[in-house]
Protein backbone atom coordinates (compact mmCIF):
# COMPACT_ATOMS: atom_id res chain seq x y z
CA UNK A 1 0.00 0.00 0.00
CA UNK A 2 1.62 3.56 -1.04
CA UNK A 3 1.01 6.64 0.96
CA UNK A 4 -2.12 7.39 -1.14
CA UNK A 5 -3.47 4.57 -0.61
CA UNK A 6 -2.63 4.27 2.89
CA UNK A 7 -4.12 8.25 3.48
CA UNK A 8 -7.73 7.12 1.56
CA UNK A 9 -8.31 4.02 3.79
CA UNK A 10 -7.79 5.70 6.72
CA UNK A 11 -10.16 8.31 5.91
CA UNK A 12 -12.53 5.53 4.53
CA UNK A 13 -12.33 4.18 8.12
CA UNK A 14 -13.10 7.21 9.65
CA UNK A 15 -15.97 8.79 7.76
CA UNK A 16 -13.85 11.81 7.50
CA UNK A 17 -15.80 13.32 4.85
CA UNK A 18 -18.90 13.61 6.88
CA UNK A 19 -16.87 15.25 10.01
CA UNK A 20 -18.25 18.58 10.51
CA UNK A 21 -17.34 21.78 12.73
CA UNK A 22 -18.42 20.67 16.96
CA UNK A 23 -19.82 23.52 18.86
CA UNK A 24 -18.99 23.05 22.27
CA UNK A 25 -20.14 26.22 23.69
CA UNK A 26 -21.18 29.42 21.45
CA UNK A 27 -17.62 31.17 20.76
CA UNK A 28 -16.04 27.29 20.68
CA UNK A 29 -15.76 24.96 18.26
CA UNK A 30 -13.75 22.15 16.81
CA UNK A 31 -12.90 20.63 13.60
CA UNK A 32 -11.35 17.43 13.49
CA UNK A 33 -8.49 16.54 10.77
CA UNK A 34 -8.51 12.76 10.17
CA UNK A 35 -6.53 12.86 13.86
CA UNK A 36 -5.56 16.03 14.85
CA UNK A 37 -8.07 18.84 16.13
CA UNK A 38 -8.38 22.70 15.01
CA UNK A 39 -10.08 25.04 17.35
CA UNK A 40 -12.07 28.11 16.48
CA UNK A 41 -12.06 30.63 19.22
CA UNK A 42 -14.83 33.68 18.70
CA UNK A 43 -18.64 33.25 18.10
CA UNK A 44 -19.67 33.26 14.64
CA UNK A 45 -20.57 36.62 14.80
CA UNK A 46 -17.39 38.37 16.92
CA UNK A 47 -13.69 38.34 15.85
CA UNK A 48 -12.02 35.03 16.03
CA UNK A 49 -9.36 33.20 16.72
CA UNK A 50 -7.75 29.61 15.01
CA UNK A 51 -5.65 27.24 17.12
CA UNK A 52 -3.76 24.78 15.65
CA UNK A 53 -3.48 23.82 11.91
CA UNK A 54 -3.70 20.10 11.20
CA UNK A 55 -2.24 18.38 8.61
CA UNK A 56 -0.69 19.40 5.29
CA UNK A 57 -3.56 18.32 2.74
CA UNK A 58 -6.36 19.64 5.12
CA UNK A 59 -6.18 23.37 3.65
CA UNK A 60 -9.10 23.68 1.95
CA UNK A 61 -11.51 21.26 4.33
CA UNK A 62 -10.31 23.69 7.18
CA UNK A 63 -11.24 26.83 5.15
CA UNK A 64 -14.54 25.20 4.22
CA UNK A 65 -15.21 24.92 8.01
CA UNK A 66 -14.07 27.61 8.69
CA UNK A 67 -16.66 29.68 6.68
CA UNK A 68 -19.74 27.56 7.73
CA UNK A 69 -18.94 29.31 10.55
CA UNK A 70 -17.36 32.55 9.91
CA UNK A 71 -18.61 33.81 6.50
CA UNK A 72 -15.60 35.18 4.85
CA UNK A 73 -14.00 36.86 7.47
CA UNK A 74 -10.64 36.08 8.53
CA UNK A 75 -9.46 35.21 11.78
CA UNK A 76 -7.25 37.85 13.92
CA UNK A 77 -4.87 35.23 14.08
CA UNK A 78 -3.22 31.58 13.81
CA UNK A 79 -2.32 30.28 17.40
CA UNK A 80 0.03 26.89 17.35
CA UNK A 81 0.56 24.95 20.57
CA UNK A 82 3.88 23.52 19.12
CA UNK A 83 5.17 22.88 15.57
CA UNK A 84 4.15 19.11 14.62
CA UNK A 85 3.36 18.45 11.05
CA UNK A 86 -0.05 17.48 12.74
CA UNK A 87 -0.43 20.88 13.97
CA UNK A 88 1.42 23.00 12.07
CA UNK A 89 0.91 21.24 8.88
CA UNK A 90 -2.10 23.54 7.09
CA UNK A 91 -0.78 27.01 8.67
CA UNK A 92 1.50 28.33 6.08
CA UNK A 93 -1.39 27.81 3.57
CA UNK A 94 -3.92 29.36 6.14
CA UNK A 95 -1.87 32.26 6.74
CA UNK A 96 -1.63 32.91 3.52
CA UNK A 97 -5.02 32.46 2.16
CA UNK A 98 -5.78 35.14 4.61
CA UNK A 99 -2.97 37.19 5.09
CA UNK A 100 -3.11 36.53 9.04
CA UNK A 101 0.10 36.48 11.55
CA UNK A 102 0.67 33.05 13.12
CA UNK A 103 2.24 32.91 16.88
CA UNK A 104 4.25 30.54 18.74
CA UNK A 105 6.36 30.49 21.81
CA UNK A 106 9.96 31.65 21.45
CA UNK A 107 10.92 28.27 22.44
CA UNK A 108 9.05 26.62 19.55
CA UNK A 109 10.05 29.15 16.66
CA UNK A 110 13.27 27.77 15.66
CA UNK A 111 11.25 24.29 14.62
CA UNK A 112 9.10 26.25 12.85
CA UNK A 113 11.89 28.37 10.65
CA UNK A 114 13.89 25.39 9.79
CA UNK A 115 16.81 26.21 12.31
CA UNK A 116 16.13 22.88 14.26
CA UNK A 117 14.43 19.61 13.95
CA UNK A 118 12.59 17.58 16.25
CA UNK A 119 14.01 14.22 17.43
CA UNK A 120 12.86 11.58 15.64
CA UNK A 121 9.88 9.83 16.45
CA UNK A 122 9.80 6.59 18.98
CA UNK A 123 9.05 4.02 17.17
CA UNK A 124 9.54 1.89 20.00
CA UNK A 125 5.80 2.78 21.53
CA UNK A 126 4.03 1.02 18.98
CA UNK A 127 0.63 0.71 18.02
CA UNK A 128 -1.62 2.98 16.03
CA UNK A 129 1.77 5.44 15.16
CA UNK A 130 3.14 2.83 12.81
CA UNK A 131 -0.01 3.31 10.67
CA UNK A 132 0.21 6.91 11.20
CA UNK A 133 4.04 7.33 10.32
CA UNK A 134 2.94 6.83 6.77
CA UNK A 135 2.02 11.09 6.61
CA UNK A 136 5.06 11.96 8.91
CA UNK A 137 6.86 14.58 6.76
CA UNK A 138 10.52 13.86 6.08
CA UNK A 139 11.15 17.62 6.16
CA UNK A 140 10.56 20.28 9.00
CA UNK A 141 8.16 23.00 8.14
CA UNK A 142 9.58 26.77 7.27
CA UNK A 143 6.93 29.52 8.27
CA UNK A 144 9.42 32.26 7.53
CA UNK A 145 8.51 35.71 8.25
CA UNK A 146 4.68 34.73 8.18
CA UNK A 147 5.57 33.33 12.25
CA UNK A 148 6.17 35.51 15.59
CA UNK A 149 7.19 34.57 19.04
CA UNK A 150 4.47 35.25 21.32
CA UNK A 151 4.90 37.97 24.27
CA UNK A 152 6.50 36.32 27.04
CA UNK A 153 4.48 37.48 29.85
CA UNK A 154 1.54 35.10 29.12
CA UNK A 155 -0.53 37.50 27.37
CA UNK A 156 -1.87 36.78 23.33
CA UNK A 157 -2.63 39.51 21.12
CA UNK A 158 -5.93 39.18 19.80
CA UNK A 159 -7.45 37.26 22.80
CA UNK A 160 -7.37 39.17 26.02
CA UNK A 161 -9.29 36.91 28.27
CA UNK A 162 -6.45 34.67 27.43
CA UNK A 163 -3.08 33.37 28.76
CA UNK A 164 -0.84 30.63 27.29
CA UNK A 165 0.43 28.30 29.32
CA UNK A 166 4.08 26.93 29.13
CA UNK A 167 3.81 23.11 28.96
CA UNK A 168 6.88 21.75 27.61
CA UNK A 169 8.10 18.37 27.75
CA UNK A 170 6.56 16.95 24.70
CA UNK A 171 8.60 19.56 22.75
CA UNK A 172 10.42 22.40 24.25
CA UNK A 173 8.04 25.26 23.82
CA UNK A 174 4.86 23.90 23.68
CA UNK A 175 2.34 25.75 25.04
CA UNK A 176 -1.64 25.21 26.27
CA UNK A 177 -4.40 28.09 26.05
CA UNK A 178 -6.42 28.61 29.04
CA UNK A 179 -9.33 31.47 29.96
CA UNK A 180 -9.92 32.06 33.50
CA UNK A 181 -13.70 32.98 33.47
CA UNK A 182 -14.99 29.67 32.47
CA UNK A 183 -11.70 27.65 32.95
CA UNK A 184 -11.05 26.27 29.42
CA UNK A 185 -8.45 24.80 28.38
CA UNK A 186 -7.19 24.17 24.66
CA UNK A 187 -4.00 21.76 25.74
CA UNK A 188 -2.67 21.00 22.71
CA UNK A 189 -0.38 17.55 23.33
CA UNK A 190 0.23 18.63 26.37
CA UNK A 191 -2.74 15.80 27.39
CA UNK A 192 -4.33 13.99 24.68
CA UNK A 193 -8.03 12.49 25.33
CA UNK A 194 -7.60 9.37 23.14
CA UNK A 195 -4.18 7.22 22.86
CA UNK A 196 -2.54 8.45 20.03
CA UNK A 197 -0.65 5.28 20.63
CA UNK A 198 -3.48 2.86 19.70
CA UNK A 199 -4.97 3.11 16.55
CA UNK A 200 -8.06 1.42 18.07
CA UNK A 201 -8.48 4.64 19.96
CA UNK A 202 -7.82 6.69 16.77
CA UNK A 203 -10.90 4.95 15.03
CA UNK A 204 -12.98 4.29 17.83
CA UNK A 205 -12.37 7.61 20.31
CA UNK A 206 -13.97 7.06 23.70
CA UNK A 207 -13.33 9.56 26.45
CA UNK A 208 -10.32 9.08 28.37
CA UNK A 209 -7.04 11.25 29.58
CA UNK A 210 -4.09 10.59 28.53
CA UNK A 211 -0.38 11.75 29.00
CA UNK A 212 1.02 13.34 25.52
CA UNK A 213 1.44 11.68 22.64
CA UNK A 214 4.28 9.14 23.76
CA UNK A 215 5.54 8.68 19.89
CA UNK A 216 6.88 12.01 20.10
CA UNK A 217 7.11 13.49 23.49
CA UNK A 218 11.38 14.82 24.26
CA UNK A 219 11.23 15.45 27.63
CA UNK A 220 9.12 13.09 29.97
CA UNK A 221 10.08 15.12 33.38
CA UNK A 222 9.25 18.06 31.62
CA UNK A 223 5.85 16.61 30.56
CA UNK A 224 4.79 15.20 34.08
CA UNK A 225 5.73 18.87 35.27
CA UNK A 226 3.49 20.57 32.53
CA UNK A 227 0.86 17.95 33.48
CA UNK A 228 0.80 18.89 37.30
CA UNK A 229 0.63 22.45 35.80
CA UNK A 230 -2.59 22.20 34.13
CA UNK A 231 -3.98 20.56 36.84
CA UNK A 232 -3.97 22.89 39.18
CA UNK A 233 -5.57 25.24 37.15
CA UNK A 234 -8.68 22.64 37.59
CA UNK A 235 -10.04 23.34 34.24
CA UNK A 236 -13.72 22.84 33.65
CA UNK A 237 -13.40 21.74 29.80
CA UNK A 238 -10.11 20.41 28.28
CA UNK A 239 -10.14 20.39 24.43
CA UNK A 240 -6.52 18.43 23.49
CA UNK A 241 -4.82 18.08 20.05
CA UNK A 242 -6.09 15.00 19.71
CA UNK A 243 -9.53 13.11 20.72
CA UNK A 244 -12.70 14.37 21.87
CA UNK A 245 -13.35 17.58 24.12
CA UNK A 246 -14.12 16.72 27.58
CA UNK A 247 -16.24 18.38 30.63
CA UNK A 248 -17.03 17.87 34.33
CA UNK A 249 -15.88 15.52 37.32
CA UNK A 250 -14.62 12.90 35.73
CA UNK A 251 -12.40 14.50 33.63
CA UNK A 252 -11.35 16.30 36.73
CA UNK A 253 -10.69 12.99 38.42
CA UNK A 254 -9.05 11.85 35.47
CA UNK A 255 -6.77 14.76 35.11
CA UNK A 256 -5.49 14.83 39.04
CA UNK A 257 -4.99 10.90 38.31
CA UNK A 258 -2.65 11.49 35.15
CA UNK A 259 -0.78 14.66 37.07
CA UNK A 260 -0.32 11.94 40.19
CA UNK A 261 0.47 8.83 38.93
CA UNK A 262 2.14 10.14 35.34
CA UNK A 263 4.78 7.96 35.63
CA UNK A 264 2.80 4.89 35.60
CA UNK A 265 -0.21 6.16 33.27
CA UNK A 266 1.92 7.78 30.51
CA UNK A 267 5.35 7.34 30.64
CA UNK A 268 6.41 4.33 28.39
CA UNK A 269 7.53 0.81 30.51
CA UNK A 270 10.77 1.28 28.96
CA UNK A 271 11.48 5.35 29.71
CA UNK A 272 10.49 4.75 33.55
CA UNK A 273 14.05 4.02 34.60
ZN1 LIG B 1 2.76 16.90 19.05
ZN1 LIG C 1 -0.26 16.09 17.88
Amino acid sequence: MDKEEAWKEIERLRDFDNAITEEIQSDIAYYRTLFANVIMVGSPTEDWVLIDTGLKKYRDRILHACKERYGEKPPLAILLTHGHFDHIGSAKALAKYWNVPIFMHEKELPYATGKAAYMPCDPTVGGGVSLMSVFFPTKPEHLGDLVTALPSDGTIPCLPEWRYIETPGHTAGHISFFREKDKLLVAGDAVATEKSESSLSIFFPFQRLHGPPAYFTEDWYLAEESVKRLAALQPDTIIAGHGLPMQGEFMKEELQQLADHFAQQAVPKHKRH
